[in-house]
Protein backbone atom coordinates (compact mmCIF):
# COMPACT_ATOMS: atom_id res chain seq x y z
CA UNK A 1 0.00 0.00 0.00
CA UNK A 2 1.58 3.43 -1.04
CA UNK A 3 0.27 6.72 0.36
CA UNK A 4 -2.99 5.28 0.17
CA UNK A 5 -2.91 3.43 -3.08
CA UNK A 6 -3.68 -0.17 -2.90
CA UNK A 7 -1.47 -2.23 -5.03
CA UNK A 8 -3.66 -3.67 -7.47
CA UNK A 9 -3.14 -6.42 -9.78
CA UNK A 10 -4.93 -7.48 -13.10
CA UNK A 11 -4.54 -10.67 -14.79
CA UNK A 12 -5.54 -10.33 -18.34
CA UNK A 13 -5.54 -7.69 -20.42
CA UNK A 14 -8.41 -8.66 -22.87
CA UNK A 15 -11.35 -6.09 -23.13
CA UNK A 16 -11.84 -6.81 -19.33
CA UNK A 17 -8.54 -6.30 -17.99
CA UNK A 18 -8.37 -3.14 -20.44
CA UNK A 19 -11.32 -1.59 -19.24
CA UNK A 20 -10.27 -2.18 -15.32
CA UNK A 21 -7.00 -0.14 -16.56
CA UNK A 22 -8.86 2.26 -17.81
CA UNK A 23 -11.51 2.88 -14.76
CA UNK A 24 -8.68 2.39 -12.32
CA UNK A 25 -6.70 5.88 -13.89
CA UNK A 26 -9.99 7.29 -14.81
CA UNK A 27 -10.68 7.35 -10.67
CA UNK A 28 -7.21 7.93 -9.78
CA UNK A 29 -5.53 5.09 -8.56
CA UNK A 30 -2.43 4.17 -10.35
CA UNK A 31 -0.49 1.81 -8.47
CA UNK A 32 -1.62 -1.20 -11.04
CA UNK A 33 0.01 -3.64 -13.11
CA UNK A 34 -2.14 -6.01 -15.93
CA UNK A 35 -0.36 -9.11 -16.15
CA UNK A 36 -0.63 -10.67 -19.51
CA UNK A 37 0.80 -13.75 -20.25
CA UNK A 38 0.67 -13.02 -23.88
CA UNK A 39 2.96 -10.70 -25.98
CA UNK A 40 0.38 -8.37 -26.84
CA UNK A 41 -2.84 -7.22 -25.51
CA UNK A 42 -6.38 -8.21 -26.85
CA UNK A 43 -7.65 -11.29 -24.93
CA UNK A 44 -9.40 -14.03 -26.73
CA UNK A 45 -8.99 -12.60 -29.76
CA UNK A 46 -4.99 -12.44 -29.56
CA UNK A 47 -5.11 -16.30 -28.39
CA UNK A 48 -7.40 -17.25 -31.01
CA UNK A 49 -6.85 -17.65 -34.59
CA UNK A 50 -9.12 -20.47 -36.38
CA UNK A 51 -9.62 -19.72 -39.74
CA UNK A 52 -13.03 -17.70 -39.77
CA UNK A 53 -13.27 -16.44 -36.49
CA UNK A 54 -15.37 -13.25 -36.31
CA UNK A 55 -17.46 -11.69 -33.60
CA UNK A 56 -21.23 -12.66 -33.39
CA UNK A 57 -22.18 -9.25 -32.03
CA UNK A 58 -22.09 -6.37 -34.17
CA UNK A 59 -18.93 -4.61 -34.30
CA UNK A 60 -20.73 -1.03 -33.06
CA UNK A 61 -21.88 -2.46 -30.24
CA UNK A 62 -18.54 -5.20 -29.16
CA UNK A 63 -16.71 -2.21 -28.80
CA UNK A 64 -16.20 0.02 -25.43
CA UNK A 65 -18.49 2.43 -24.94
CA UNK A 66 -16.57 5.12 -24.60
CA UNK A 67 -14.41 4.40 -27.48
CA UNK A 68 -16.43 3.87 -30.56
CA UNK A 69 -14.95 3.65 -33.76
CA UNK A 70 -16.05 4.50 -37.20
CA UNK A 71 -13.80 2.42 -38.84
CA UNK A 72 -15.21 -0.49 -38.68
CA UNK A 73 -14.65 -2.26 -42.30
CA UNK A 74 -18.98 -4.27 -42.02
CA UNK A 75 -21.43 -4.05 -39.55
CA UNK A 76 -19.82 -8.10 -38.29
CA UNK A 77 -15.71 -7.83 -38.22
CA UNK A 78 -13.21 -10.60 -37.89
CA UNK A 79 -10.51 -11.16 -35.28
CA UNK A 80 -7.76 -9.06 -36.90
CA UNK A 81 -9.79 -5.69 -36.49
CA UNK A 82 -11.12 -6.58 -33.17
CA UNK A 83 -7.36 -7.14 -32.02
CA UNK A 84 -5.97 -4.21 -33.91
CA UNK A 85 -8.83 -2.30 -32.16
CA UNK A 86 -8.33 -3.20 -28.92
CA UNK A 87 -4.44 -2.82 -29.44
CA UNK A 88 -5.21 0.80 -30.36
CA UNK A 89 -7.72 1.53 -26.84
CA UNK A 90 -5.22 0.11 -24.81
CA UNK A 91 -2.03 2.52 -26.20
CA UNK A 92 -4.66 5.46 -26.11
CA UNK A 93 -6.27 4.55 -22.66
CA UNK A 94 -2.55 4.81 -21.53
CA UNK A 95 -2.44 1.54 -20.56
CA UNK A 96 1.54 0.71 -22.18
CA UNK A 97 3.36 1.91 -18.46
CA UNK A 98 1.21 -0.53 -16.60
CA UNK A 99 1.41 -3.54 -18.09
CA UNK A 100 3.75 -6.67 -18.25
CA UNK A 101 3.67 -8.83 -21.37
CA UNK A 102 4.93 -12.56 -21.29
CA UNK A 103 3.92 -13.17 -17.60
CA UNK A 104 2.16 -15.84 -16.87
CA UNK A 105 0.49 -16.08 -13.16
CA UNK A 106 0.51 -19.49 -11.77
CA UNK A 107 -0.90 -19.03 -8.47
CA UNK A 108 -2.13 -16.70 -5.99
CA UNK A 109 -2.11 -16.99 -2.24
CA UNK A 110 -3.66 -14.46 -0.06
CA UNK A 111 -1.00 -13.66 3.17
CA UNK A 112 -3.16 -12.99 6.21
CA UNK A 113 -0.24 -11.74 8.07
CA UNK A 114 0.08 -8.94 5.38
CA UNK A 115 -3.27 -8.74 4.10
CA UNK A 116 -2.12 -9.03 -0.24
CA UNK A 117 -2.03 -11.46 -2.86
CA UNK A 118 0.96 -13.32 -3.40
CA UNK A 119 1.70 -14.34 -6.94
CA UNK A 120 3.90 -16.35 -8.42
CA UNK A 121 4.85 -16.06 -12.47
CA UNK A 122 5.46 -19.08 -14.61
CA UNK A 123 9.20 -17.95 -14.29
CA UNK A 124 9.46 -18.37 -10.84
CA UNK A 125 8.72 -14.89 -9.68
CA UNK A 126 7.07 -13.68 -6.76
CA UNK A 127 4.68 -10.77 -7.10
CA UNK A 128 2.58 -9.05 -3.93
CA UNK A 129 -0.56 -7.24 -5.02
CA UNK A 130 -2.88 -5.80 -1.80
CA UNK A 131 -5.65 -6.32 -4.24
CA UNK A 132 -6.43 -8.96 -7.52
CA UNK A 133 -8.40 -8.54 -10.40
CA UNK A 134 -9.25 -11.60 -12.44
CA UNK A 135 -9.82 -10.42 -15.79
CA UNK A 136 -8.38 -13.82 -16.94
CA UNK A 137 -11.44 -14.42 -19.46
CA UNK A 138 -14.30 -17.36 -19.20
CA UNK A 139 -13.70 -19.25 -22.43
CA UNK A 140 -10.12 -20.18 -22.79
CA UNK A 141 -9.12 -23.64 -21.98
CA UNK A 142 -10.15 -26.31 -24.59
CA UNK A 143 -12.51 -28.74 -23.70
CA UNK A 144 -11.90 -32.38 -25.55
CA UNK A 145 -14.73 -34.91 -25.88
CA UNK A 146 -14.29 -37.37 -23.29
CA UNK A 147 -14.06 -40.55 -25.59
CA UNK A 148 -11.44 -43.32 -25.86
CA UNK A 149 -8.86 -43.44 -28.62
CA UNK A 150 -7.66 -39.95 -28.77
CA UNK A 151 -4.39 -40.30 -28.56
CA UNK A 152 -3.81 -43.44 -30.80
CA UNK A 153 -4.59 -41.40 -34.06
CA UNK A 154 -1.98 -41.35 -36.43
CA UNK A 155 -2.74 -38.12 -38.50
CA UNK A 156 -3.38 -34.82 -37.03
CA UNK A 157 -5.22 -33.29 -34.78
CA UNK A 158 -6.25 -29.86 -32.32
CA UNK A 159 -8.70 -28.17 -30.95
CA UNK A 160 -10.37 -24.77 -32.64
CA UNK A 161 -8.94 -23.48 -29.63
CA UNK A 162 -5.15 -24.05 -30.29
CA UNK A 163 -5.12 -23.63 -33.97
CA UNK A 164 -2.27 -25.58 -35.84
CA UNK A 165 -1.53 -23.39 -38.72
CA UNK A 166 1.46 -25.23 -39.85
CA UNK A 167 -0.42 -28.27 -41.23
CA UNK A 168 -1.81 -27.42 -44.91
CA UNK A 169 -5.61 -28.78 -45.34
CA UNK A 170 -5.59 -28.72 -49.25
CA UNK A 171 -6.93 -31.92 -50.62
CA UNK A 172 -7.07 -33.37 -47.08
CA UNK A 173 -10.07 -35.54 -45.67
CA UNK A 174 -11.22 -33.36 -42.43
CA UNK A 175 -13.39 -34.15 -40.06
CA UNK A 176 -14.94 -31.25 -37.35
CA UNK A 177 -16.33 -32.72 -33.84
CA UNK A 178 -19.31 -30.49 -33.05
CA UNK A 179 -21.32 -28.07 -34.87
CA UNK A 180 -21.80 -24.98 -32.87
CA UNK A 181 -20.18 -21.90 -32.15
CA UNK A 182 -16.49 -22.14 -33.44
CA UNK A 183 -17.58 -25.02 -35.95
CA UNK A 184 -20.61 -22.60 -37.99
CA UNK A 185 -16.92 -20.22 -38.49
CA UNK A 186 -14.41 -23.29 -39.57
CA UNK A 187 -16.73 -24.92 -41.33
CA UNK A 188 -17.38 -23.07 -44.62
CA UNK A 189 -13.72 -22.06 -44.37
CA UNK A 190 -12.61 -25.73 -44.48
CA UNK A 191 -14.94 -26.65 -46.96
CA UNK A 192 -13.15 -24.77 -48.95
CA UNK A 193 -10.09 -26.15 -49.42
CA UNK A 194 -10.64 -29.99 -48.16
CA UNK A 195 -10.78 -33.11 -50.49
CA UNK A 196 -13.49 -34.21 -48.51
CA UNK A 197 -14.99 -32.55 -44.93
CA UNK A 198 -17.34 -34.57 -42.07
CA UNK A 199 -18.77 -32.70 -39.93
CA UNK A 200 -20.08 -34.58 -36.54
CA UNK A 201 -23.22 -32.70 -34.90
CA UNK A 202 -24.71 -34.02 -31.81
CA UNK A 203 -27.32 -31.69 -31.44
CA UNK A 204 -28.69 -29.08 -33.90
CA UNK A 205 -28.32 -25.58 -32.74
CA UNK A 206 -31.04 -21.89 -33.78
CA UNK A 207 -28.91 -20.39 -36.69
CA UNK A 208 -30.18 -16.97 -38.01
CA UNK A 209 -28.90 -15.33 -40.96
CA UNK A 210 -25.88 -12.92 -40.21
CA UNK A 211 -26.39 -10.61 -42.83
CA UNK A 212 -22.52 -9.64 -42.82
CA UNK A 213 -22.38 -6.09 -45.15
CA UNK A 214 -19.16 -3.89 -45.64
CA UNK A 215 -19.63 -0.34 -44.77
CA UNK A 216 -18.79 1.69 -47.51
CA UNK A 217 -15.57 4.58 -47.36
CA UNK A 218 -19.20 7.11 -47.55
CA UNK A 219 -20.53 5.74 -44.24
CA UNK A 220 -17.36 5.41 -42.94
CA UNK A 221 -16.53 9.03 -43.46
CA UNK A 222 -20.16 9.79 -41.82
CA UNK A 223 -19.85 8.02 -38.58
CA UNK A 224 -16.16 9.98 -38.34
CA UNK A 225 -18.16 13.45 -38.84
CA UNK A 226 -21.04 12.35 -37.17
CA UNK A 227 -20.42 10.33 -34.21
CA UNK A 228 -24.08 10.46 -32.97
CA UNK A 229 -24.97 8.04 -35.68
CA UNK A 230 -22.71 5.39 -33.94
CA UNK A 231 -24.49 6.23 -30.45
CA UNK A 232 -27.67 5.70 -32.63
CA UNK A 233 -26.47 2.16 -34.62
CA UNK A 234 -26.41 1.00 -31.05
CA UNK A 235 -29.38 1.81 -29.94
CA UNK A 236 -30.69 0.15 -32.48
CA UNK A 237 -28.57 -2.78 -31.97
CA UNK A 238 -28.99 -2.85 -28.51
CA UNK A 239 -33.04 -2.68 -28.57
CA UNK A 240 -32.50 -5.89 -31.28
CA UNK A 241 -30.32 -7.76 -28.22
CA UNK A 242 -33.09 -6.62 -25.95
CA UNK A 243 -35.12 -9.11 -27.95
CA UNK A 244 -32.96 -11.95 -27.41
CA UNK A 245 -33.57 -11.71 -23.48
CA UNK A 246 -36.74 -12.10 -24.44
CA UNK A 247 -36.47 -15.32 -26.88
CA UNK A 248 -34.49 -16.82 -24.07
CA UNK A 249 -37.69 -16.06 -21.52
CA UNK A 250 -39.78 -19.01 -21.75
CA UNK A 251 -43.32 -17.94 -22.31
CA UNK A 252 -42.56 -14.78 -24.39
CA UNK A 253 -43.96 -14.56 -27.50
CA UNK A 254 -40.62 -13.66 -28.97
CA UNK A 255 -39.06 -17.32 -28.07
CA UNK A 256 -41.64 -18.48 -31.04
CA UNK A 257 -41.00 -15.48 -33.07
CA UNK A 258 -37.26 -16.18 -33.29
CA UNK A 259 -37.70 -19.95 -33.98
CA UNK A 260 -40.03 -19.46 -36.55
CA UNK A 261 -37.54 -16.73 -38.58
CA UNK A 262 -34.70 -19.63 -38.10
CA UNK A 263 -36.84 -22.15 -39.25
CA UNK A 264 -37.97 -20.22 -42.57
CA UNK A 265 -34.06 -19.49 -42.82
CA UNK A 266 -33.36 -23.00 -42.58
CA UNK A 267 -36.08 -23.91 -45.31
CA UNK A 268 -34.91 -21.20 -47.86
CA UNK A 269 -31.34 -22.30 -47.94
CA UNK A 270 -31.43 -26.15 -47.27
CA UNK A 271 -33.53 -28.15 -49.90
CA UNK A 272 -32.60 -31.70 -48.78
CA UNK A 273 -35.55 -32.64 -46.47
CA UNK A 274 -33.16 -35.28 -44.50
CA UNK A 275 -30.54 -32.55 -44.33
CA UNK A 276 -33.22 -29.89 -43.02
CA UNK A 277 -34.85 -32.21 -40.78
CA UNK A 278 -31.48 -33.31 -38.80
CA UNK A 279 -30.88 -29.17 -38.88
CA UNK A 280 -33.60 -28.69 -36.96
CA UNK A 281 -33.67 -28.15 -33.20
CA UNK A 282 -34.76 -29.97 -31.06
CA UNK A 283 -34.55 -27.62 -27.90
CA UNK A 284 -36.11 -24.34 -27.43
CA UNK A 285 -34.25 -20.81 -28.39
CA UNK A 286 -31.35 -19.92 -26.39
CA UNK A 287 -30.92 -23.45 -24.43
CA UNK A 288 -28.00 -23.19 -26.27
CA UNK A 289 -26.39 -20.12 -27.65
CA UNK A 290 -28.36 -18.93 -30.36
CA UNK A 291 -25.83 -18.69 -33.56
CA UNK A 292 -25.53 -16.54 -36.74
CA UNK A 293 -23.96 -17.43 -39.77
CA UNK A 294 -24.62 -16.68 -43.82
CA UNK A 295 -22.17 -19.30 -44.44
CA UNK A 296 -22.72 -22.59 -42.71
CA UNK A 297 -25.83 -24.14 -44.21
CA UNK A 298 -24.47 -23.19 -47.55
CA UNK A 299 -21.36 -25.20 -47.19
CA UNK A 300 -23.24 -27.91 -46.02
CA UNK A 301 -24.43 -28.10 -49.53
CA UNK A 302 -21.49 -28.70 -51.37
CA UNK A 303 -20.60 -32.08 -53.22
CA UNK A 304 -17.36 -32.46 -50.78
CA UNK A 305 -18.93 -32.06 -47.22
CA UNK A 306 -21.16 -34.25 -45.46
CA UNK A 307 -23.06 -33.84 -41.96
CA UNK A 308 -23.73 -36.65 -39.78
CA UNK A 309 -26.24 -36.30 -37.11
CA UNK A 310 -24.47 -38.34 -34.41
CA UNK A 311 -22.44 -37.67 -31.87
CA UNK A 312 -18.07 -39.15 -31.60
CA UNK A 313 -17.76 -42.70 -29.99
CA UNK A 314 -14.25 -43.39 -30.55
CA UNK A 315 -11.00 -42.29 -32.41
CA UNK A 316 -8.79 -44.77 -34.17
CA UNK A 317 -5.90 -45.44 -35.81
CA UNK A 318 -6.63 -43.92 -38.97
CA UNK A 319 -10.16 -41.53 -38.36
CA UNK A 320 -13.00 -42.09 -36.05
CA UNK A 321 -15.98 -43.89 -34.96
CA UNK A 322 -19.82 -42.18 -35.02
CA UNK A 323 -21.94 -42.90 -32.00
CA UNK A 324 -24.45 -44.66 -34.58
CA UNK A 325 -21.63 -47.39 -35.74
CA UNK A 326 -20.32 -45.46 -38.87
CA UNK A 327 -16.06 -45.71 -38.94
CA UNK A 328 -14.39 -42.95 -40.85
CA UNK A 329 -10.76 -42.62 -42.47
CA UNK A 330 -10.00 -39.13 -42.05
CA UNK A 331 -6.20 -37.08 -42.07
CA UNK A 332 -7.29 -34.49 -39.77
CA UNK A 333 -9.41 -34.12 -36.66
CA UNK A 334 -10.70 -30.82 -36.00
CA UNK A 335 -12.62 -30.33 -32.38
CA UNK A 336 -14.81 -28.08 -31.96
CA UNK A 337 -15.91 -28.85 -28.30
CA UNK A 338 -15.98 -25.94 -26.57
CA UNK A 339 -14.31 -24.71 -23.36
CA UNK A 340 -14.09 -25.30 -19.90
CA UNK A 341 -15.88 -22.50 -19.21
CA UNK A 342 -15.31 -21.23 -15.30
CA UNK A 343 -12.14 -23.13 -14.88
CA UNK A 344 -11.25 -21.67 -11.37
CA UNK A 345 -8.63 -24.43 -11.35
CA UNK A 346 -6.39 -22.53 -14.45
CA UNK A 347 -4.60 -20.92 -11.62
CA UNK A 348 -4.02 -22.28 -8.01
CA UNK A 349 -5.70 -19.58 -5.73
CA UNK A 350 -5.87 -19.65 -2.46
CA UNK A 351 -7.54 -17.65 0.03
CA UNK A 352 -7.95 -16.35 3.64
CA UNK A 353 -9.37 -19.69 4.87
CA UNK A 354 -6.73 -21.99 3.52
CA UNK A 355 -9.63 -23.04 0.92
CA UNK A 356 -8.26 -23.19 -3.02
CA UNK A 357 -10.92 -20.72 -5.02
CA UNK A 358 -11.66 -24.03 -7.30
CA UNK A 359 -12.85 -26.06 -4.62
CA UNK A 360 -14.59 -23.15 -2.83
CA UNK A 361 -16.50 -22.59 -6.26
CA UNK A 362 -17.46 -26.56 -6.75
CA UNK A 363 -20.08 -27.50 -8.95
CA UNK A 364 -22.07 -24.12 -7.79
CA UNK A 365 -19.71 -21.45 -8.13
CA UNK A 366 -21.22 -18.22 -5.75
CA UNK A 367 -20.08 -14.75 -6.48
CA UNK A 368 -22.04 -11.85 -5.08
CA UNK A 369 -23.33 -9.72 -7.83
CA UNK A 370 -20.89 -12.08 -10.35
CA UNK A 371 -17.63 -9.75 -9.30
CA UNK A 372 -16.78 -10.84 -5.75
CA UNK A 373 -17.15 -14.62 -3.21
CA UNK A 374 -16.34 -15.21 0.87
CA UNK A 375 -13.39 -16.51 2.00
CA UNK A 376 -11.15 -14.47 -0.62
CA UNK A 377 -10.71 -10.44 0.54
CA UNK A 378 -9.79 -8.24 -2.01
CA UNK A 379 -10.17 -10.91 -4.77
CA UNK A 380 -12.75 -9.82 -7.63
CA UNK A 381 -13.83 -11.33 -10.88
CA UNK A 382 -14.20 -8.82 -13.61
CA UNK A 383 -16.76 -11.02 -15.29
CA UNK A 384 -17.36 -13.62 -12.82
CA UNK A 385 -20.13 -16.48 -11.95
CA UNK A 386 -23.06 -15.37 -13.21
CA UNK A 387 -21.77 -12.51 -13.93
CA UNK A 388 -22.54 -11.98 -17.78
CA UNK A 389 -25.67 -10.13 -19.19
CA UNK A 390 -27.29 -11.71 -21.73
CA UNK A 391 -28.95 -8.81 -23.83
CA UNK A 392 -25.91 -6.16 -23.34
CA UNK A 393 -22.62 -6.63 -25.57
CA UNK A 394 -19.81 -8.32 -23.50
CA UNK A 395 -18.04 -4.79 -23.11
CA UNK A 396 -20.90 -2.48 -21.17
CA UNK A 397 -21.10 -5.89 -18.49
CA UNK A 398 -17.15 -5.67 -18.16
CA UNK A 399 -16.84 -2.16 -18.14
CA UNK A 400 -20.01 -1.96 -15.55
CA UNK A 401 -18.35 -4.94 -13.25
CA UNK A 402 -14.86 -2.84 -13.34
CA UNK A 403 -16.25 0.49 -12.57
CA UNK A 404 -17.61 -1.11 -9.65
CA UNK A 405 -14.99 -2.86 -8.24
CA UNK A 406 -12.55 0.46 -8.71
CA UNK A 407 -15.51 2.34 -6.92
CA UNK A 408 -15.31 0.49 -4.15
CA UNK A 409 -11.55 0.38 -4.24
CA UNK A 410 -11.74 3.92 -3.80
CA UNK A 411 -14.56 4.01 -0.98
CA UNK A 412 -12.20 1.82 1.16
CA UNK A 413 -9.28 4.32 -0.19
CA UNK A 414 -11.22 6.82 1.82
CA UNK A 415 -12.11 4.59 4.90
CA UNK A 416 -8.73 3.51 5.58
CA UNK A 417 -10.33 0.12 4.99
CA UNK A 418 -7.24 -2.03 3.83
CA UNK A 419 -8.88 -5.37 2.99
CA UNK A 420 -12.70 -6.17 2.55
CA UNK A 421 -14.47 -10.20 2.54
CA UNK A 422 -18.29 -9.94 1.25
CA UNK A 423 -20.34 -11.43 3.50
CA UNK A 424 -20.98 -14.79 3.39
CA UNK A 425 -25.16 -14.69 4.26
CA UNK A 426 -25.64 -12.04 1.43
CA UNK A 427 -24.14 -14.23 -0.92
CA UNK A 428 -26.04 -17.22 0.04
CA UNK A 429 -29.42 -14.99 0.24
CA UNK A 430 -28.29 -13.64 -3.47
CA UNK A 431 -27.56 -17.05 -4.74
CA UNK A 432 -30.61 -18.39 -3.14
CA UNK A 433 -32.34 -15.70 -5.18
CA UNK A 434 -31.07 -16.33 -8.74
CA UNK A 435 -31.85 -20.30 -8.56
CA UNK A 436 -35.59 -19.04 -8.04
CA UNK A 437 -34.98 -16.95 -11.17
CA UNK A 438 -32.80 -19.21 -13.87
CA UNK A 439 -36.52 -21.18 -14.59
CA UNK A 440 -37.29 -18.28 -15.90
CA UNK A 441 -35.01 -18.88 -19.18
CA UNK A 442 -34.33 -21.33 -21.79
CA UNK A 443 -30.76 -21.75 -20.92
CA UNK A 444 -31.18 -21.93 -16.99
CA UNK A 445 -34.11 -24.35 -17.33
CA UNK A 446 -33.57 -27.70 -15.94
CA UNK A 447 -34.18 -29.60 -18.86
CA UNK A 448 -31.85 -28.16 -21.14
CA UNK A 449 -28.00 -29.22 -20.99
CA UNK A 450 -26.02 -27.00 -23.38
CA UNK A 451 -22.55 -25.21 -22.70
CA UNK A 452 -24.71 -22.68 -20.47
CA UNK A 453 -24.95 -26.01 -17.55
CA UNK A 454 -22.34 -27.70 -16.06
CA UNK A 455 -22.40 -31.57 -14.92
CA UNK A 456 -24.15 -30.38 -12.11
CA UNK A 457 -27.06 -29.31 -13.89
CA UNK A 458 -26.24 -25.74 -12.62
CA UNK A 459 -25.84 -22.58 -14.85
CA UNK A 460 -23.03 -20.73 -13.56
CA UNK A 461 -21.83 -18.57 -16.70
CA UNK A 462 -25.35 -15.75 -17.31
CA UNK A 463 -27.12 -13.11 -14.98
CA UNK A 464 -30.83 -14.53 -14.75
CA UNK A 465 -32.00 -10.98 -15.91
CA UNK A 466 -31.33 -7.93 -18.22
CA UNK A 467 -29.09 -5.53 -18.22
CA UNK A 468 -31.60 -2.49 -16.78
CA UNK A 469 -31.73 -5.34 -13.23
CA UNK A 470 -28.00 -5.58 -13.72
CA UNK A 471 -27.15 -1.85 -12.99
CA UNK A 472 -29.57 -1.54 -10.56
CA UNK A 473 -28.13 -4.49 -8.43
CA UNK A 474 -25.02 -2.96 -9.18
CA UNK A 475 -25.81 0.63 -7.85
CA UNK A 476 -26.98 -0.73 -4.52
CA UNK A 477 -23.81 -2.50 -3.66
CA UNK A 478 -21.89 -0.56 -0.87
CA UNK A 479 -18.76 -1.25 1.63
CA UNK A 480 -21.74 -2.56 3.87
CA UNK A 481 -22.05 -5.47 1.83
CA UNK A 482 -18.60 -6.31 3.01
CA UNK A 483 -16.69 -7.51 6.57
CA UNK A 484 -13.47 -5.29 6.81
CA UNK A 485 -10.70 -7.63 7.48
CA UNK A 486 -7.56 -5.42 8.04
CA UNK A 487 -7.36 -1.57 8.69
CA UNK A 488 -10.31 0.42 8.88
CA UNK A 489 -13.43 0.46 11.17
CA UNK A 490 -16.02 -2.46 11.47
CA UNK A 491 -18.33 -1.79 8.78
CA UNK A 492 -22.27 -2.19 10.27
CA UNK A 493 -24.75 -5.00 8.71
CA UNK A 494 -25.72 -4.12 5.14
CA UNK A 495 -29.11 -1.94 5.89
CA UNK A 496 -32.59 -2.69 5.19
CA UNK A 497 -32.51 -1.00 2.02
CA UNK A 498 -29.33 -2.42 1.38
CA UNK A 499 -30.79 -5.91 2.13
CA UNK A 500 -33.94 -5.51 0.50
CA UNK A 501 -32.81 -5.42 -2.68
CA UNK A 502 -33.61 -8.95 -3.59
CA UNK A 503 -37.43 -8.88 -2.42
CA UNK A 504 -38.32 -5.79 -3.91
CA UNK A 505 -36.74 -6.85 -7.34
CA UNK A 506 -38.16 -9.68 -7.04
CA UNK A 507 -41.79 -8.18 -6.33
CA UNK A 508 -41.33 -5.68 -9.30
CA UNK A 509 -40.43 -8.66 -11.93
CA UNK A 510 -42.37 -11.32 -10.90
C1 LIG B 1 -13.37 -18.49 -29.91
C2 LIG B 1 -14.15 -17.47 -29.16
C3 LIG B 1 -15.07 -16.68 -29.83
C4 LIG B 1 -15.80 -15.74 -29.13
N1 LIG B 1 -16.71 -15.00 -29.83
C5 LIG B 1 -17.46 -14.12 -29.17
C6 LIG B 1 -18.43 -13.36 -29.86
O1 LIG B 1 -18.60 -13.53 -31.07
N2 LIG B 1 -19.17 -12.47 -29.16
C7 LIG B 1 -18.99 -12.28 -27.81
O2 LIG B 1 -19.67 -11.47 -27.21
N3 LIG B 1 -18.07 -12.99 -27.14
C8 LIG B 1 -17.32 -13.89 -27.78
N4 LIG B 1 -16.42 -14.64 -27.09
C9 LIG B 1 -16.26 -14.40 -25.65
C10 LIG B 1 -15.04 -13.50 -25.44
O3 LIG B 1 -14.08 -14.25 -24.75
C11 LIG B 1 -15.42 -12.25 -24.72
O4 LIG B 1 -16.30 -11.51 -25.56
C12 LIG B 1 -14.22 -11.37 -24.33
O5 LIG B 1 -13.13 -11.44 -25.21
C13 LIG B 1 -13.72 -11.75 -22.95
O6 LIG B 1 -12.85 -10.74 -22.52
P1 LIG B 1 -11.98 -10.91 -21.21
O7 LIG B 1 -11.04 -9.79 -21.19
O8 LIG B 1 -12.87 -11.08 -20.04
O9 LIG B 1 -11.25 -12.31 -21.39
P2 LIG B 1 -10.28 -12.77 -22.55
O10 LIG B 1 -10.56 -12.08 -23.81
O11 LIG B 1 -10.35 -14.26 -22.54
O12 LIG B 1 -8.83 -12.31 -22.05
C14 LIG B 1 -8.21 -12.93 -20.95
C15 LIG B 1 -6.73 -12.64 -21.00
O13 LIG B 1 -6.15 -13.17 -19.82
C16 LIG B 1 -4.92 -13.78 -20.14
N5 LIG B 1 -4.63 -14.80 -19.15
C17 LIG B 1 -5.38 -15.90 -18.89
N6 LIG B 1 -4.80 -16.63 -17.92
C18 LIG B 1 -3.69 -15.96 -17.55
C19 LIG B 1 -2.66 -16.21 -16.60
N7 LIG B 1 -2.69 -17.30 -15.83
N8 LIG B 1 -1.66 -15.32 -16.48
C20 LIG B 1 -1.62 -14.21 -17.25
N9 LIG B 1 -2.56 -13.93 -18.18
C21 LIG B 1 -3.57 -14.79 -18.33
C22 LIG B 1 -5.15 -14.37 -21.51
O14 LIG B 1 -3.95 -14.58 -22.19
C23 LIG B 1 -6.02 -13.30 -22.16
O15 LIG B 1 -5.25 -12.36 -22.85
C24 LIG B 1 -15.65 -15.58 -27.75
C25 LIG B 1 -14.75 -16.39 -27.07
C26 LIG B 1 -14.00 -17.32 -27.76
C27 LIG B 1 -13.04 -18.18 -27.01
Amino acid sequence: MTQNQPRIGIIGAGPSGIACGRELLRQGLTDFTILEALDAPGGTWRVQSYPGLACDVWAHSYSFTYAPNPDWSANFVERAEIQEYLAKCWEEFGLRPYTRFNTSIESAHWQEEDSCWRLRTEAGETLDFDVLVNAMGNQHTPLYPDVPGKDRFLGESWHAARWNHDVDLDGKRIVVVGSAASAVQIVPELAKVAKHLTVLQRSANWIMPRNRRFYTSAERRMFRRFPRLIALTRRVQGFLMGQVEHAATIGHPRMDQFEWYARQYLARTIDNPALRAALTPDSRYQCKRGLISDDFYPALKRDNVELIASGLEEVTENGIVTADGRRIDVDIIVYCTGYRILDFDRIDVVGSEGQSLAAAMGDTPKAYKGITTPGFPNYFFAVGPNGLVLNAPYFKTAERNVETIVRLLKEMGESGIRAVDVRRSLTEEYFHWMTTQFGKFSWGSPDCHSYYTNAAGHAPFLFPGNFKHWLELHDAIGLDDFNVVAGGDVRPQPSEKSRSWIPSLVKQRS
